[in-house]
Protein backbone atom coordinates (compact mmCIF):
# COMPACT_ATOMS: atom_id res chain seq x y z
CA UNK A 1 0.00 0.00 0.00
CA UNK A 2 1.16 3.34 -1.07
CA UNK A 3 2.91 5.13 2.13
CA UNK A 4 0.36 7.92 3.29
CA UNK A 5 1.98 11.50 2.12
CA UNK A 6 0.45 14.96 2.45
CA UNK A 7 -0.96 16.67 -0.63
CA UNK A 8 1.65 19.10 -1.90
CA UNK A 9 0.68 21.33 -4.45
CA UNK A 10 3.47 22.33 -7.53
CA UNK A 11 1.71 25.13 -9.75
CA UNK A 12 -1.27 23.32 -11.54
CA UNK A 13 -0.57 19.51 -10.10
CA UNK A 14 -0.05 18.07 -6.61
CA UNK A 15 1.69 15.87 -5.62
CA UNK A 16 1.03 13.32 -2.95
CA UNK A 17 -0.06 9.55 -2.15
CA UNK A 18 -3.75 10.22 -3.58
CA UNK A 19 -2.76 11.13 -6.81
CA UNK A 20 -1.04 9.27 -9.27
CA UNK A 21 3.05 8.87 -9.07
CA UNK A 22 4.14 11.85 -11.24
CA UNK A 23 6.82 11.55 -13.64
CA UNK A 24 9.11 14.53 -14.11
CA UNK A 25 12.10 15.02 -15.92
CA UNK A 26 15.50 17.56 -16.59
CA UNK A 27 16.74 19.35 -19.42
CA UNK A 28 20.27 18.68 -20.52
CA UNK A 29 20.50 22.02 -22.71
CA UNK A 30 22.36 25.20 -21.77
CA UNK A 31 19.60 27.38 -19.72
CA UNK A 32 20.62 30.58 -21.13
CA UNK A 33 19.69 28.93 -24.74
CA UNK A 34 16.07 29.93 -24.06
CA UNK A 35 14.80 28.27 -27.51
CA UNK A 36 16.94 24.87 -26.99
CA UNK A 37 15.65 24.58 -23.77
CA UNK A 38 11.82 25.47 -24.14
CA UNK A 39 11.60 22.86 -26.92
CA UNK A 40 13.15 20.42 -24.37
CA UNK A 41 10.83 21.68 -22.21
CA UNK A 42 7.49 21.02 -25.00
CA UNK A 43 9.21 17.67 -25.73
CA UNK A 44 9.16 16.44 -22.41
CA UNK A 45 5.90 17.45 -21.82
CA UNK A 46 4.26 16.57 -24.91
CA UNK A 47 5.96 12.78 -23.77
CA UNK A 48 3.72 13.17 -20.76
CA UNK A 49 6.45 14.57 -17.99
CA UNK A 50 4.32 16.47 -15.26
CA UNK A 51 7.11 18.85 -13.70
CA UNK A 52 10.41 19.54 -15.61
CA UNK A 53 13.52 20.80 -14.29
CA UNK A 54 15.97 23.16 -15.14
CA UNK A 55 19.65 23.99 -13.85
CA UNK A 56 20.29 27.27 -12.75
CA UNK A 57 24.04 27.29 -12.29
CA UNK A 58 24.22 31.62 -11.60
CA UNK A 59 22.05 34.77 -11.69
CA UNK A 60 21.98 34.75 -15.28
CA UNK A 61 20.60 31.30 -16.02
CA UNK A 62 18.15 31.73 -13.00
CA UNK A 63 17.23 35.02 -14.65
CA UNK A 64 16.62 33.03 -17.79
CA UNK A 65 14.07 30.74 -16.04
CA UNK A 66 11.34 33.93 -16.58
CA UNK A 67 11.68 33.93 -19.89
CA UNK A 68 11.59 30.09 -20.11
CA UNK A 69 8.83 30.17 -18.24
CA UNK A 70 6.70 33.09 -20.12
CA UNK A 71 7.67 30.98 -23.32
CA UNK A 72 6.03 27.80 -22.05
CA UNK A 73 2.71 29.56 -20.65
CA UNK A 74 2.53 31.38 -24.22
CA UNK A 75 2.67 28.44 -26.12
CA UNK A 76 -0.04 26.80 -23.88
CA UNK A 77 2.41 24.72 -21.69
CA UNK A 78 1.60 25.34 -18.41
CA UNK A 79 2.83 22.87 -16.19
CA UNK A 80 4.88 23.27 -13.40
CA UNK A 81 9.05 23.78 -13.72
CA UNK A 82 11.75 23.35 -11.55
CA UNK A 83 14.93 24.92 -10.50
CA UNK A 84 17.88 23.10 -9.99
CA UNK A 85 19.96 25.14 -7.52
CA UNK A 86 23.52 24.06 -5.90
CA UNK A 87 25.36 25.79 -3.04
CA UNK A 88 24.32 29.35 -3.69
CA UNK A 89 20.75 30.35 -1.89
CA UNK A 90 20.97 33.55 -3.33
CA UNK A 91 19.95 31.68 -6.92
CA UNK A 92 17.48 30.07 -5.17
CA UNK A 93 15.55 33.20 -3.93
CA UNK A 94 16.10 34.48 -7.60
CA UNK A 95 14.72 31.25 -9.01
CA UNK A 96 12.09 31.18 -6.74
CA UNK A 97 10.51 34.19 -7.95
CA UNK A 98 9.84 32.29 -11.35
CA UNK A 99 9.15 28.80 -11.11
CA UNK A 100 6.94 26.64 -9.01
CA UNK A 101 9.21 24.17 -7.25
CA UNK A 102 13.25 24.79 -6.24
CA UNK A 103 15.35 21.76 -5.76
CA UNK A 104 18.04 22.00 -2.89
CA UNK A 105 20.47 21.07 -0.67
CA UNK A 106 20.33 23.88 2.04
CA UNK A 107 22.89 21.67 3.55
CA UNK A 108 25.31 22.87 0.84
CA UNK A 109 24.11 26.62 1.39
CA UNK A 110 26.83 27.36 4.21
CA UNK A 111 30.11 25.58 4.60
CA UNK A 112 31.81 27.59 7.67
CA UNK A 113 34.48 25.31 8.68
CA UNK A 114 35.77 24.82 4.66
CA UNK A 115 39.10 23.32 5.92
CA UNK A 116 37.54 21.04 8.77
CA UNK A 117 37.69 17.32 8.37
CA UNK A 118 35.91 17.20 11.92
CA UNK A 119 33.65 19.15 14.23
CA UNK A 120 33.16 20.31 16.90
CA UNK A 121 29.77 20.18 19.22
CA UNK A 122 29.87 24.05 19.00
CA UNK A 123 30.63 24.43 15.48
CA UNK A 124 28.38 21.70 13.86
CA UNK A 125 25.88 24.12 15.94
CA UNK A 126 27.36 26.67 14.50
CA UNK A 127 26.71 25.53 10.94
CA UNK A 128 22.95 24.59 11.54
CA UNK A 129 21.88 27.42 12.26
CA UNK A 130 23.25 29.05 9.67
CA UNK A 131 21.77 26.81 7.17
CA UNK A 132 18.58 27.86 9.42
CA UNK A 133 18.98 31.84 8.76
CA UNK A 134 19.40 31.20 5.02
CA UNK A 135 16.15 28.93 5.01
CA UNK A 136 14.41 31.92 6.98
CA UNK A 137 15.92 34.40 4.29
CA UNK A 138 14.20 32.05 1.57
CA UNK A 139 10.73 31.14 3.37
CA UNK A 140 8.97 34.62 2.26
CA UNK A 141 10.03 34.73 -1.19
CA UNK A 142 8.95 30.73 -1.36
CA UNK A 143 5.46 31.58 0.23
CA UNK A 144 4.47 34.77 -1.41
CA UNK A 145 5.60 32.78 -4.97
CA UNK A 146 3.34 29.70 -3.68
CA UNK A 147 6.37 28.03 -4.26
CA UNK A 148 7.44 24.54 -3.12
CA UNK A 149 10.95 22.52 -2.10
CA UNK A 150 12.71 19.89 -2.71
CA UNK A 151 14.90 18.81 -0.36
CA UNK A 152 17.46 17.10 -2.68
CA UNK A 153 20.33 15.19 -0.52
CA UNK A 154 22.94 13.34 -3.10
CA UNK A 155 25.31 11.07 -2.44
CA UNK A 156 28.03 13.40 -3.66
CA UNK A 157 27.02 16.87 -1.91
CA UNK A 158 26.89 15.02 1.79
CA UNK A 159 28.59 18.01 4.21
CA UNK A 160 31.74 16.86 5.56
CA UNK A 161 29.83 17.83 8.86
CA UNK A 162 27.21 14.81 8.42
CA UNK A 163 30.19 12.75 6.73
CA UNK A 164 32.56 13.48 10.06
CA UNK A 165 29.28 12.84 12.16
CA UNK A 166 27.89 10.01 10.84
CA UNK A 167 30.65 8.94 8.11
CA UNK A 168 29.91 8.12 5.25
CA UNK A 169 26.91 6.15 5.52
CA UNK A 170 23.47 5.82 4.65
CA UNK A 171 22.35 7.32 7.89
CA UNK A 172 24.11 10.40 6.93
CA UNK A 173 22.33 11.01 4.13
CA UNK A 174 18.73 10.65 6.08
CA UNK A 175 20.20 12.73 8.92
CA UNK A 176 21.03 15.70 6.30
CA UNK A 177 17.59 15.28 4.48
CA UNK A 178 15.91 14.90 8.32
CA UNK A 179 17.84 17.73 9.67
CA UNK A 180 16.95 20.29 6.94
CA UNK A 181 13.07 19.22 6.73
CA UNK A 182 13.12 19.81 10.57
CA UNK A 183 14.17 23.07 9.74
CA UNK A 184 11.03 24.02 7.48
CA UNK A 185 8.19 22.24 9.37
CA UNK A 186 9.13 24.61 12.19
CA UNK A 187 9.24 27.18 10.48
CA UNK A 188 6.21 26.23 9.68
CA UNK A 189 6.60 25.71 5.95
CA UNK A 190 5.26 22.33 4.48
CA UNK A 191 5.43 22.86 0.66
CA UNK A 192 7.82 20.15 0.82
CA UNK A 193 9.08 17.08 -1.63
CA UNK A 194 11.99 14.89 0.05
CA UNK A 195 14.53 13.03 -2.00
CA UNK A 196 17.99 11.11 -1.03
CA UNK A 197 19.56 9.31 -4.44
CA UNK A 198 22.97 7.83 -4.76
CA UNK A 199 24.43 6.20 -7.67
CA UNK A 200 24.02 2.95 -6.28
CA UNK A 201 20.91 0.56 -6.18
CA UNK A 202 21.59 -0.94 -2.78
CA UNK A 203 22.41 2.10 -0.92
CA UNK A 204 19.33 4.20 -2.86
CA UNK A 205 16.79 1.92 -1.55
CA UNK A 206 18.20 1.44 2.48
CA UNK A 207 18.34 4.91 2.51
CA UNK A 208 14.79 5.91 1.27
CA UNK A 209 13.72 3.22 3.60
CA UNK A 210 15.01 4.54 6.51
CA UNK A 211 14.42 7.82 5.62
CA UNK A 212 10.91 7.08 5.46
CA UNK A 213 10.75 5.24 8.45
CA UNK A 214 12.06 7.88 10.55
CA UNK A 215 9.80 10.49 8.75
CA UNK A 216 6.77 8.75 10.16
CA UNK A 217 8.26 8.01 13.38
CA UNK A 218 8.50 11.71 13.81
CA UNK A 219 4.99 12.80 12.03
CA UNK A 220 6.55 14.01 8.84
CA UNK A 221 4.24 12.78 6.30
CA UNK A 222 6.27 14.74 3.47
CA UNK A 223 5.95 13.44 -0.15
CA UNK A 224 9.11 11.44 -1.89
CA UNK A 225 10.70 11.82 -4.62
CA UNK A 226 12.32 8.77 -6.42
CA UNK A 227 16.17 8.42 -8.81
CA UNK A 228 18.70 7.23 -9.49
CA UNK A 229 22.16 9.46 -9.58
CA UNK A 230 24.06 8.44 -12.36
CA UNK A 231 22.05 5.47 -13.63
CA UNK A 232 24.15 5.53 -16.75
CA UNK A 233 23.00 4.96 -20.51
CA UNK A 234 21.06 2.22 -22.26
CA UNK A 235 20.09 -1.02 -20.45
CA UNK A 236 22.17 -0.26 -17.49
CA UNK A 237 20.38 3.16 -16.48
CA UNK A 238 17.08 0.86 -17.00
CA UNK A 239 17.97 -1.80 -15.02
CA UNK A 240 19.18 0.22 -12.20
CA UNK A 241 16.40 2.39 -12.07
CA UNK A 242 13.61 -0.32 -12.10
CA UNK A 243 15.30 -2.66 -9.43
CA UNK A 244 15.67 0.60 -7.13
CA UNK A 245 12.56 2.47 -8.51
CA UNK A 246 10.52 -0.17 -9.39
CA UNK A 247 11.39 -1.90 -5.86
CA UNK A 248 10.95 1.29 -3.41
CA UNK A 249 7.43 2.14 -5.57
CA UNK A 250 6.66 -2.01 -4.03
CA UNK A 251 7.56 -0.77 -0.76
CA UNK A 252 4.58 1.82 -1.24
CA UNK A 253 7.55 4.86 -1.30
CA UNK A 254 7.53 7.78 -3.77
CA UNK A 255 5.16 9.88 -5.43
CA UNK A 256 7.33 11.45 -8.07
CA UNK A 257 10.06 9.74 -9.94
CA UNK A 258 12.64 10.52 -12.20
CA UNK A 259 14.67 8.33 -14.77
CA UNK A 260 17.94 9.45 -14.87
CA UNK A 261 19.41 8.12 -18.14
CA UNK A 262 22.50 9.79 -19.91
CA UNK A 263 21.26 11.41 -23.72
CA UNK A 264 18.34 12.35 -24.48
CA UNK A 265 15.77 13.43 -21.61
CA UNK A 266 12.38 12.70 -22.96
CA UNK A 267 13.47 8.82 -23.48
CA UNK A 268 13.19 8.70 -19.71
CA UNK A 269 9.69 9.41 -20.01
CA UNK A 270 8.85 5.76 -21.72
CA UNK A 271 11.03 4.00 -19.17
CA UNK A 272 9.76 5.97 -16.13
CA UNK A 273 5.91 4.76 -17.29
CA UNK A 274 6.70 1.48 -17.66
CA UNK A 275 8.37 1.58 -14.25
CA UNK A 276 5.12 1.84 -12.98
CA UNK A 277 3.21 -0.16 -14.64
CA UNK A 278 5.41 -3.36 -14.11
CA UNK A 279 5.24 -2.60 -9.79
CA UNK A 280 1.46 -1.96 -10.73
CA UNK A 281 1.06 -5.36 -11.94
CA UNK A 282 2.69 -6.87 -8.59
CA UNK A 283 0.40 -5.03 -6.12
CA UNK A 284 -0.19 -6.12 -3.28
CA UNK A 285 2.82 -7.65 -2.43
CA UNK A 286 2.63 -9.78 0.37
CA UNK A 287 4.78 -9.74 3.38
CA UNK A 288 8.61 -10.88 2.01
CA UNK A 289 11.85 -11.14 4.66
CA UNK A 290 14.77 -8.49 4.56
CA UNK A 291 17.72 -10.25 5.41
CA UNK A 292 21.08 -7.89 6.07
CA UNK A 293 23.19 -7.64 3.54
CA UNK A 294 26.98 -9.60 2.65
CA UNK A 295 29.04 -9.96 0.00
CA UNK A 296 29.82 -13.84 1.19
CA UNK A 297 28.30 -16.80 -0.65
CA UNK A 298 27.71 -14.29 -3.77
CA UNK A 299 24.74 -15.76 -6.12
CA UNK A 300 25.21 -17.67 -9.16
CA UNK A 301 23.21 -17.78 -12.56
CA UNK A 302 22.75 -20.75 -14.82
CA UNK A 303 21.77 -21.72 -17.83
CA UNK A 304 21.70 -24.94 -19.66
CA UNK A 305 25.11 -25.30 -19.95
CA UNK A 306 25.74 -25.49 -16.49
CA UNK A 307 23.73 -29.02 -16.31
CA UNK A 308 26.89 -30.89 -17.27
CA UNK A 309 28.56 -29.51 -14.76
CA UNK A 310 28.72 -28.76 -10.92
CA UNK A 311 25.07 -28.89 -10.91
CA UNK A 312 24.08 -31.55 -12.58
CA UNK A 313 19.94 -32.20 -11.50
CA UNK A 314 19.25 -28.07 -11.35
CA UNK A 315 15.34 -28.82 -12.09
CA UNK A 316 15.45 -30.58 -8.67
CA UNK A 317 17.50 -27.74 -6.97
CA UNK A 318 15.35 -24.66 -8.64
CA UNK A 319 11.83 -23.55 -7.95
CA UNK A 320 9.83 -22.81 -11.13
CA UNK A 321 8.71 -18.90 -11.10
CA UNK A 322 5.13 -19.04 -12.15
CA UNK A 323 4.35 -15.90 -14.59
CA UNK A 324 0.91 -15.29 -12.55
CA UNK A 325 1.51 -13.40 -9.29
CA UNK A 326 5.54 -14.53 -8.89
CA UNK A 327 5.86 -12.75 -5.12
CA UNK A 328 2.93 -14.47 -3.57
CA UNK A 329 4.63 -18.00 -4.73
CA UNK A 330 7.98 -17.02 -3.73
CA UNK A 331 6.63 -15.58 -0.44
CA UNK A 332 4.95 -18.60 -0.04
CA UNK A 333 7.96 -20.95 -0.14
CA UNK A 334 9.91 -18.52 1.90
CA UNK A 335 7.27 -19.59 5.21
CA UNK A 336 9.55 -22.63 5.49
CA UNK A 337 12.90 -21.73 3.40
CA UNK A 338 15.08 -18.55 3.98
CA UNK A 339 16.66 -18.31 0.48
CA UNK A 340 14.67 -19.85 -2.85
CA UNK A 341 16.84 -20.75 -5.74
CA UNK A 342 14.52 -19.67 -8.39
CA UNK A 343 14.26 -21.49 -12.31
CA UNK A 344 12.97 -18.77 -14.96
CA UNK A 345 11.71 -18.99 -18.65
CA UNK A 346 13.27 -15.67 -19.69
CA UNK A 347 10.85 -15.48 -22.36
CA UNK A 348 8.12 -14.95 -20.20
CA UNK A 349 9.02 -12.22 -18.04
CA UNK A 350 10.49 -8.61 -19.58
CA UNK A 351 13.49 -6.76 -18.65
CA UNK A 352 11.70 -4.72 -16.12
CA UNK A 353 10.02 -7.31 -14.66
CA UNK A 354 12.83 -9.49 -14.50
CA UNK A 355 14.89 -6.37 -12.74
CA UNK A 356 12.25 -5.52 -9.92
CA UNK A 357 11.65 -9.18 -9.15
CA UNK A 358 15.20 -10.58 -9.42
CA UNK A 359 16.48 -7.18 -8.05
CA UNK A 360 14.21 -7.69 -5.14
CA UNK A 361 15.66 -10.67 -4.21
CA UNK A 362 19.23 -10.43 -4.32
CA UNK A 363 19.08 -6.94 -2.57
CA UNK A 364 16.65 -8.58 0.19
CA UNK A 365 18.78 -11.73 0.71
CA UNK A 366 16.04 -14.59 -0.10
CA UNK A 367 17.07 -15.02 -3.50
CA UNK A 368 20.20 -17.32 -3.90
CA UNK A 369 21.13 -18.86 -7.25
CA UNK A 370 19.23 -18.37 -10.57
CA UNK A 371 18.70 -21.03 -13.53
CA UNK A 372 17.92 -19.09 -17.08
CA UNK A 373 15.80 -21.05 -18.93
CA UNK A 374 15.89 -20.49 -23.13
CA UNK A 375 16.02 -21.91 -26.19
CA UNK A 376 18.50 -19.44 -27.28
CA UNK A 377 21.81 -18.52 -24.61
CA UNK A 378 22.26 -16.15 -26.83
CA UNK A 379 19.38 -14.47 -25.53
CA UNK A 380 20.37 -10.91 -24.43
CA UNK A 381 17.60 -11.31 -21.43
CA UNK A 382 20.99 -13.72 -20.18
CA UNK A 383 23.02 -11.11 -19.80
CA UNK A 384 20.42 -8.73 -18.65
CA UNK A 385 19.97 -11.21 -15.96
CA UNK A 386 23.79 -10.72 -14.93
CA UNK A 387 23.38 -6.72 -15.17
CA UNK A 388 20.48 -7.27 -12.76
CA UNK A 389 22.95 -9.31 -10.41
CA UNK A 390 25.89 -6.76 -10.77
CA UNK A 391 23.96 -3.86 -10.00
CA UNK A 392 22.32 -5.25 -6.68
CA UNK A 393 26.17 -5.54 -5.90
CA UNK A 394 26.10 -8.97 -4.91
CA UNK A 395 28.79 -9.72 -7.42
CA UNK A 396 31.08 -7.64 -9.38
CA UNK A 397 31.09 -9.14 -13.14
CA UNK A 398 31.84 -6.16 -15.02
CA UNK A 399 32.91 -2.97 -14.94
CA UNK A 400 30.76 -0.49 -13.60
CA UNK A 401 30.22 2.78 -15.52
CA UNK A 402 28.47 5.61 -13.76
CA UNK A 403 27.40 8.35 -16.04
CA UNK A 404 25.09 11.12 -15.23
CA UNK A 405 22.12 12.20 -16.91
CA UNK A 406 23.80 15.44 -18.23
CA UNK A 407 22.32 18.78 -18.06
CA UNK A 408 22.98 22.52 -18.51
CA UNK A 409 25.92 22.09 -17.17
CA UNK A 410 27.73 19.66 -19.85
CA UNK A 411 29.74 21.03 -22.40
CA UNK A 412 30.58 17.80 -24.55
CA UNK A 413 29.13 14.72 -25.90
CA UNK A 414 28.70 12.92 -22.58
CA UNK A 415 27.00 10.02 -24.26
CA UNK A 416 29.26 9.27 -26.69
CA UNK A 417 32.31 9.23 -24.27
CA UNK A 418 30.68 6.77 -22.06
CA UNK A 419 29.93 4.64 -24.69
CA UNK A 420 33.64 4.23 -26.03
CA UNK A 421 34.08 4.27 -22.09
CA UNK A 422 31.80 1.04 -21.75
CA UNK A 423 33.60 -0.40 -24.73
CA UNK A 424 37.02 -0.38 -23.96
CA UNK A 425 36.99 -1.27 -19.85
CA UNK A 426 34.18 -3.76 -19.84
CA UNK A 427 36.21 -6.54 -18.92
CA UNK A 428 37.27 -5.47 -15.44
CA UNK A 429 35.08 -6.72 -12.59
CA UNK A 430 35.55 -4.35 -9.39
CA UNK A 431 36.25 -1.24 -11.21
CA UNK A 432 34.06 1.18 -11.33
CA UNK A 433 34.67 4.15 -13.61
CA UNK A 434 32.43 7.40 -13.90
CA UNK A 435 31.86 9.92 -16.99
CA UNK A 436 30.54 13.00 -15.47
CA UNK A 437 29.19 16.23 -17.00
CA UNK A 438 30.76 18.78 -14.87
CA UNK A 439 33.21 19.63 -11.93
CA UNK A 440 30.72 21.40 -10.05
CA UNK A 441 28.89 18.26 -9.03
CA UNK A 442 30.93 15.16 -11.01
CA UNK A 443 33.54 14.91 -8.62
CA UNK A 444 31.60 14.60 -5.62
CA UNK A 445 28.49 11.99 -7.60
CA UNK A 446 31.24 9.82 -8.54
CA UNK A 447 33.00 8.98 -4.95
CA UNK A 448 32.07 5.51 -5.20
CA UNK A 449 34.06 5.40 -8.97
CA UNK A 450 38.14 4.70 -8.69
CA UNK A 451 38.47 6.70 -11.42
CA UNK A 452 36.60 8.90 -13.62
CA UNK A 453 36.20 11.70 -16.64
CA UNK A 454 34.73 15.27 -15.54
CA UNK A 455 33.69 17.68 -18.00
CA UNK A 456 35.84 21.05 -17.69
CA UNK A 457 34.74 23.39 -20.43
CA UNK A 458 34.12 23.58 -24.25
CA UNK A 459 34.77 19.74 -25.41
CA UNK A 460 37.12 19.66 -22.42
CA UNK A 461 37.48 17.04 -18.99
CA UNK A 462 39.81 16.42 -16.61
CA UNK A 463 40.68 12.53 -15.66
CA UNK A 464 40.54 11.98 -11.85
CA UNK A 465 42.17 8.67 -10.16
CA UNK A 466 41.33 7.99 -6.37
CA UNK A 467 39.67 11.41 -5.88
CA UNK A 468 41.90 13.76 -7.54
CA UNK A 469 42.67 15.27 -10.89
CA UNK A 470 45.58 13.26 -12.78
CA UNK A 471 45.39 15.26 -15.79
CA UNK A 472 43.70 18.68 -16.42
CA UNK A 473 42.31 20.08 -19.67
CA UNK A 474 42.32 17.27 -22.09
CA UNK A 475 40.07 17.82 -25.72
CA UNK A 476 37.42 15.31 -25.22
CA UNK A 477 38.70 13.44 -28.87
CA UNK A 478 41.27 12.19 -26.84
CA UNK A 479 40.18 11.45 -23.44
CA UNK A 480 39.76 8.36 -23.02
CA UNK A 481 43.18 7.56 -25.00
CA UNK A 482 44.47 9.57 -21.74
CA UNK A 483 42.16 7.93 -19.60
CA UNK A 484 43.67 4.25 -20.54
CA UNK A 485 46.91 5.44 -19.53
CA UNK A 486 45.87 6.52 -16.64
CA UNK A 487 44.20 4.05 -15.56
CA UNK A 488 47.25 2.08 -16.17
CA UNK A 489 49.87 4.14 -14.81
CA UNK A 490 47.67 3.42 -11.56
CA UNK A 491 47.24 0.00 -11.91
CA UNK A 492 43.36 0.17 -12.12
CA UNK A 493 43.40 -1.88 -15.17
S1 LIG B 1 27.21 16.03 -12.81
FE1 LIG B 1 27.06 18.13 -13.53
S2 LIG B 1 26.51 17.91 -15.68
FE2 LIG B 1 26.05 15.98 -14.74
S3 LIG B 1 23.90 16.15 -14.20
FE3 LIG B 1 25.09 16.70 -12.39
S4 LIG B 1 25.23 18.92 -12.53
FE4 LIG B 1 24.61 18.21 -14.56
Amino acid sequence: MRRKTLQIPIGNILIGSEYPIIIQSMTNTLTSDIQSTVNQCIRLFDADAKLVRITARNLKEAECLKLIKNDLINMGYELPIAADIHFNPHLAKVAANYVEKIRINPGNFVNLFPNNKSYTNEQYKLEVDAIKNEIEKLLPILVANKVAVRIGVNKGSLSQRLIDKFGNTTEALVESAIENVKIFNKLNFNNIVISIKTSSVYETIAANRLLVSKLDKLGLYYPIHLGVTEAGIDKEGIIKSSVAIGNLLLDGIGDTIRVSLTGDPVKEISVAETIIKTYQKFLPLPPMPTYSYTLENAPKIFTINDLTTEHLDLNNLFIDLPKNRPFDFIANKLKTVEQVNIKIDIDKFDLYELSIILGRGWIDGWLKDVYLVCDNLKNEKVNDVYQILQVTGKKKLLTEVISCPSCGRTMFDIESITRQVKKRFSIYPGLTLAVMGCIVNGPGEMREAQAGIVGNGINKADIYVFGRVVAKNIPVDKVVDEFEKQLKIHNLI
